[in-house]
């Protein structure tokens, strides 16, 4: 099935970072249980994704532009240039869906430690959310994961 790329979805960068972000945290990190520990509170989630999606400065996904703000609530920024606002989510494979970021990190990092896969009823019980929104996450998620895979055979093929 063909699906349509919103051209400010970037999830390539966010899941290739977020990879990277994984193996330094991964020695307190082992199981699903370890991880559901972590990231059990929103907050720590958020700050957890800004890091990696802001992780060379902080910038609007719309317009590129580098001076925003953030709202009082600590969610919501606004640029300085096209004055839209957004969150972390917007420009990622996060964008669009009200499922909690903890869900959607326990996702990814369920699909990126499975050698051989996970059964879609098993997947959806792990997340405690219905097939349907499961089936969402691992497209959306896959996906992401395979064009990153083409993305770092290229970058080992310029070397
Ligand atoms: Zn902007």
């Amino acid at each position: 099935m063909l699906r349509i790329i919103n051209i400010l979805d970037r999830p390539n960068i966010f899941l290739y970072k977020y990879l990277i972000m994984r193996t330094k945290i991964i020695k307190k990190i082992k199981t699903r249980t370890d991880f559901i520990e972590y990231f059990k509170e929103e907050e720590i989630c958020i700050k957890y994704i800004t890091q990696i999606r802001f992780k060379n400065g902080k910038f609007c996904p719309f317009c590129g532009c580098k001076k925003i703000y953030i709202f009082s609530n600590g969610k919501i920024y606004k640029c300085s240039e096209c004055l839209k606002k957004f969150s972390i989510r917007v420009g990622t494979i996060l964008e669009n869906s009200k499922i909690p970021l903890k869900t959607w990190l326990l996702g990814i990092f369920l699909l990126s430690t499975s050698k051989n896969g996970i059964a879609s009823t098993q997947f959806a019980h792990q997340l405690q959310v219905t097939q349907k929104t499961a089936w969402y996450m691992n497209n959306r998620i896959k996906s992401t994961y395979k064009r990153n895979k083409k993305i770092m055979a290229k970058k080992i093929l310029h070397r």
